[in-house]
This record gives C-alpha cells, sequence and structure tokens, in this order.
C-alpha cells in the first residue's frame, strides 16, 4: 500500500500547497477553491485550475511514480491511495490508484454529480445539459469528500501487508488519519518525506529524503534497469 502526496510529485516539478513554493501563499483559496467563489466567478476558478492544469501537462512523471509502477507490476495487488488530484500515478502507468481528492483531469455537474473525464479540453465555460456550469471534480475546501473514495481507502489500508507513505504533511484531514487503519493494527509502517512530519511518530520507519531516491534505495532493481 502507497498513501502518496504532494511531495511525490514535487520533483515533477508540480508546487505543493503548503510550505515554500506553496500555492496558497500566492492565493486566497476562498477565491479560487471553493464552491462559493466558482458560484459567484465560475470563469475565473476555471482559469486557475486551467493554469494548474496547464502546467501539469508539460511536467514529467518522476522516478518515484515510475518506481511505484514497477512495484506495482511485481506486486499487483498493490494499492495507491493519493492526496494528489495531478493523475500522474495513472500517467506513470500505475492502475489501482484510489485518488482520495479527485482529479483536474475531470469535471463534474455541481448539481447532479454526474463527472466526465476533460483531458484536453479547457472547459471554463462547459455547461451540463441542466443548465448549470462544471466545476472541476476534485475537493475543494469545504466540499464533503467522496465516501465511495474513503471506503474503498479504509478497506484497502486496513488489510494491507504494509503501508509505505509519502510526501504528505499529515495536515489534511481525514485524508491525514487514514494510515491510523494500518498502524493501529500493527501492519509494518514506513513515511517517506525531506522531513519529519506531524505524524512521524506513528511509524514503524521514517526514511527522511527525497521520495524518488529513497525508492531507488528500496528498489534498487530499477536503477541497474534505468
Ligand atoms: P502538503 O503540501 O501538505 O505537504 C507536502 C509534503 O511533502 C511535506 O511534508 C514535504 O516535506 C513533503 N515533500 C516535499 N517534497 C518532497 C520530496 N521530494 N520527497 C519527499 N517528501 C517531500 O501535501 P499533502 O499532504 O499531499 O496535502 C496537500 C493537499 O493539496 C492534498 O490534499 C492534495 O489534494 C492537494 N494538492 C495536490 C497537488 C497535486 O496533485 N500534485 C498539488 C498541490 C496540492
Amino acid at each position: 500500500m502507497f498513501f502518496t502526496g504532494t511531495g511525490l510529485s514535487a520533483e515533477s516539478g508540480i508546487p505543493t500547497y503548503r510550505g515554500q513554493g506553496g500555492i496558497w501563499n500566492q492565493y486566497n483559496y476562498e477565491d479560487y477553491a471553493c464552491q462559493r467563489a466558482f458560484d459567484a466567478h465560475p470563469e475565473k476558478v476555471w482559469e486557475f485550475h486551467e493554469v494548474r492544469r496547464d502546467h501539469i501537462k508539460r511536467c514529467p512523471v518522476n522516478d518515484g511514480h515510475k518506481i511505484i509502477v514497477e512495484i506495482e507490476k511485481h506486486a499487483p495487488e498493490t494499492v495507491i491511495v493519493t492526496q494528489n488530484i495531478d493523475g500522474m500515478h495513472q500517467r506513470a502507468g500505475a492502475r489501482n490508484v484510489i485518488e482520495l481528492h479527485g482529479s483536474l483531469w475531470r469535471a463534474r455537474c455541481p448539481r447532479e454529480g454526474r463527472a466526465f473525464d476533460i483531458p484536453d479540453v479547457p472547459m471554463s465555460t462547459l455547461k451540463c445539459e441542466c443548465g448549470a456550469y462544471m466545476r472541476p471534480d476534485i475537493v475543494w475546501f469545504e466540499d464533503p469528500m467522496n465516501r465511495e473514495s474513503i471506503d474503498e481507502a479504509v478497506t484497502a489500508i486496513s488489510q494491507c501487508d504494509i503501508i509505505i507513505t509519502i510526501g504528505t504533511s499529515g495536515m489534511v484531514f481525514p485524508a491525514a488519519q487514514l494510515p491510523f487503519f494500518a498502524v493501529q493494527k500493527g501492519i509494518p509502517s514506513m513515511e517517506i518525506n525531506l522531513e519529519r512530519t506531524l505524524l512521524s511518530n506513528i511509524y514503524q520507519y521514517h526514511l527522511q529524503g527525497a521520495a524518488s531516491e529513497i525508492l531507488q534505495n528500496l528498489w534498487p532493481d530499477y536503477s541497474s534497469r534505468k
């Protein structure tokens, strides 16, 4: 089981939300990342997300994403629970991905809940048949989480053989609580992060450093095949 956050994609050049260079240091989420902002100014909110989409499209998948795919090929029962909305796991070739916070590559009707893949189309003015503006299919501030994804993640995490958490600050709830479902059962656990986090103490192992480097050490087959 891999439980991943923005730190894994940071090495691809995708900014995190918090910390140095974080998006919320430059923008106010109340203007760009909540349903209220979207209801008031849908074009402005879509423009903000189109800039993110455009940037992510130009970012390559990194060794960390690729090693996880290799491990999944070796152990097909591997599950990846991610907080990332960038679709990088799938782009690297991962199959078994649970997206807790949705995806920037889908749009959803806020009234009817229907979601559509939108990999290439700028969606700024797209409306649903019901007349509502389609919004990004991601979890914004003040949004409820997707119940189905949470249930799926809890089941997978509670039953895994080992949980490896990568590049997450553990500050976004309820996602941050999920590793506890494994840890409380005594399932082997490991955290990989550039620094210690609020949750480092719950893990059996804390490996400090860049995700791709540490994963290469854990999976040396990858380096020799590169
Ligand atoms: P966060 O921004 O709160 O924390 C990032 C963590 O990654 C930090 O603990 C940092 O020390 C660590 N980190 C940074 N670079 C690293 C590296 N190279 N190797 C290992 N660790 C590294 O991220 P979060 O905990 O994932 O929460 C942010 C929320 O914002 C998520 O819910 C997510 O939905 C959303 N978000 C997603 C993206 C994306 O999809 N790429 C980008 C920004 C924000």
